[in-house]
């Protein structure tokens, strides 16, 4: 018998590991914007061609990287972001496995543009399936552009996967609608096929919240507020009246991150149970604030289920500052401002 084991070479490991992290233009796009946002930018523009199949292009002004860094960044676990597994509970980066661009270069066409603000000229750097293909300095300005072409043109059976072009643009405004209620500081531009499709100017998170949802949500706001020793709890719920039937905007935040959490929406539903019917729903913007080691950080990259230690309790104070913020809003007749 001879020996049948042997080792994947990096190419097809590298593929492998691509698919846990990128399944779609929409993952594409929210590894870059987050990294973006690691970078400090202040500005992030998404280009696309053909809901993203064609090209995904991430243009941002953060602080750019070094030529060594720029080659160093495609490779697996290369990462600016953590030292030890220390660090991982004082994240406060949204990445920290190096694992997205080396996933992204294994199954697309990459180009990086990036020049960080001390120095005089950029890098421009072109991989295809994890192999660098030149690297030359250019003149540009100062921040990272990231352009990803042909997604899985080498993996054809996950190329045959991806849906149509209106379901995939659906899945990516969804990832950029979640980014953009946590940074409503940073001015998004979405730009489809060579038009301007989106375009969200730096705004305070009550305007972040009208500009995407469109100016009629404006009056139905109403602020919540609570400061515990578990949590803080902040956002904008809608008074019962705007409760509708069908799909509502409903989102949840923790520590900045998107989280679906069907138990804690079972809070606030029961606050708004007295107040409409049983096939109507809210809207509802809320955003936690907790320790990070009172929640399980270590979860996997494209999962959006979180585990909170103090669940329950938490549950109680959510369904509670609910219930008092809708009262209160009942009391009192609300002001109306422009936003
Ligand atoms: P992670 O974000 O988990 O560290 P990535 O593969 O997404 O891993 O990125 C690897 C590294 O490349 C980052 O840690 C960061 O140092 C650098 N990097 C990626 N994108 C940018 C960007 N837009 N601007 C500046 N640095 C970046
Ligand atoms: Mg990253």
């Amino acid at each position: 018998m001879t020996d049948i084991i042997h080792l994947l070479p990096d190419s097809i490991a590298n593929q492998i590991a691509a698919g846990e992290v990128i399944q779609r233009p929409a993952s594409v796009v929210k590894e870059l914007v987050e990294n973006s946002l690691d970078a400090g930018a202040r500005q992030i523009r998404i280009v696309l061609k053909d809901a993203g199949r064609t090209l995904i292009q991430v243009i941002d002004d953060g602080k750019g990287m070094s030529p060594a860094d720029a080659q160093m960044a495609f490779e697996r676990h290369a990462t600016s972001k953590i030292k030890s597994v220390d660090d991982l509970f004082a994240l406060h980066t949204r990445g920290f496995r190096g694992e997205a661009l080396a996933s992204i270069a294994a199954i697309a066409q990459v180009e990086l543009k990036t020049r960080r603000p001390e120095d005089e000229m950029g890098t421009w750097l072109k991989i295809a399936a994890t192999k660098v293909e030149s690297q030359e300095p250019i003149a540009c300005g100062v921040g990272t552009t990231i352009s990803v072409k042909n997604i899985f043109f080498n993996v054809p059976a996950r190329r045959k996967f991806l849906k149509s072009n209106e379901t995939e643009r659906r899945n990516i405004f969804t990832e950029i609608e979640r980014i953009a209620l946590v940074n409503p500081d940073i001015e998004f531009i979405v730009i489809e096929n060579d038009l301007q499709t989106l375009h969200l100017p730096p705004a305070n998170l009550r305007q972040r919240i009208v500009q995407m949802q469109g100016k009629n949500i404006n009056q139905q706001l109403i602020e919540i507020n609570e400061d515990t020793t578990l949590a803080k709890i902040h956002g904008y719920i809608s008074t019962p009246q705007y409760a509708r039937k069908g799909r509502a905007n409903q989102f949840f935040f923790v520590n900045n991150r998107y989280i679906r959490h069907p138990f804690f929406h079972k809070a606030v539903m029961t606050a708004y149970e007295p107040l409409i019917s049983a096939s109507e729903s809210p809207n509802y913007f809320i955003y936690f604030e907790v320790e990070p080691d009172t929640i399980d950080v270590n979860i996997h990259p494209t999962k959006t289920e979180v585990k909170f230690e103090n669940e329950r309790a938490l549950w109680q104070i959510l369904m509670v500052t609910v219930k008092e913020s809708l009262g209160k809003h009942n009391a009192i007749p609300s002001i109306d401002f422009d936003t």
